[in-house]
């Protein structure tokens, strides 16, 4: 009957992804701006320390490092 789950983190509707949660979804605007997430994922993920510093930061802010 009721056998669908909530998935978390798709309040948006959209499909979860790294992407779309770090660089897209509406729902982090507020915490993208305050850890100045840059808005490419590679620019993310790269090796500049305080880009990895913002986007862990803002991962842990939003309890995203639950969900990937
Ligand atoms: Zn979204």
């Amino acid at each position: 009957m009721n056998n669908s789950e909530p998935k978390p983190y798709t309040t948006c509707g959209l499909e979860v992804s790294i992407k779309h949660l770090l660089l897209e979804c509406r729902q982090f605007n507020e915490e993208r701006a305050k850890h100045n997430i840059p808005n490419s994922l590679s620019e993310c993920l790269n090796n500049e320390p305080l880009n990895i510093r913002n986007t862990l930061q803002f991962v842990k802010d939003t309890n995203l490092y639950k969900t990937i």
